[in-house]
Formats: C-alpha cells, structure tokens, sequence
C-alpha cells in the first residue's frame, strides 16, 4: 500500500534534491548521506511502494525505463553495488521504490 513520502515530494519538486537525471519515467538524485563517493537513487516516478510492487503492477514501459536507467548508471562506474530494501523489516526507510547504486570506482 502506497503512501505520500519524502520521495514523493522530491518527483513533484516540493522539495530539493540533486538530481542527476531525469526523463519521463525516472528521477535519479544523489543520496542526502552518501556511503561512497557515488550513492545515486533511481526513483520511478510513478508511485510504487517497493520493487515487489513495481514488478508485479508496472508497465512494461516503465520497467524497462527504470532497468535501462539502472544500466545507463552502472555503466559510469567499474564497480557497484546495487541495493533494493524491501520492506520496513528489511531496512527500508522510504516507502517509494528505489535503487541504490553505491560506488567509490
Ligand atoms: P532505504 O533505507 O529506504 O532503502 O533508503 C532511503 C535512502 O534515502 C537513505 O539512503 C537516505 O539517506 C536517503 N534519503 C532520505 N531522505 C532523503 C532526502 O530528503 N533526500 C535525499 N536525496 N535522500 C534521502
């Protein structure tokens, strides 16, 4: 169940934040408390709790924005590591589907 949050407000431009990249489908921001050099969040813009959520009830267009512009970002860095948290349980603070890629390289 999807509900309002600080990343919603950051697609709607409500509040600031770095962004890196931006198209129809997706925000990508720097992380407000980096854990490397590089910590970028792919957001779809669309809202969507978690990537469970999003791969069973997003278009396919939108699925493939999102991965294309995961690709497009690991392709900046040598190495990465990619993180999705799925739940409060698991660690996720925000409640609006994001990738972590966190990279010193
Ligand atoms: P989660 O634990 O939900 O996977 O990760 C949430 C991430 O969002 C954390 O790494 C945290 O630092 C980042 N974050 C939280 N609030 C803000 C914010 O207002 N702006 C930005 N750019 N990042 C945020």
């Amino acid at each position: 169940m999807y509900s309002e949050n600080i990343f919603t407000k950051i697609i709607k431009k409500a509040i600031n934040s770095e962004v890196v990249f931006e198209n129809e489908y997706v925000l990508v921001i720097n992380d407000i408390a980096p854990k490397a050099k590089n910590h970028w969040l792919i957001l779809p813009k669309n809202n969507y709790s978690d990537l469970k959520d999003f791969l069973n009830n997003a278009s396919e267009d939108e699925q493939l924005a999102f991965f294309d512009c995961i690709k497009n970002f690991l392709n900046k860095v040598e190495y990465a590591n990619v993180q999705f948290n799925i739940g409060e349980k698991a660690g996720q603070e925000v409640m609006h589907l994001h990738a972590h890629i966190i990279s010193d390289y």
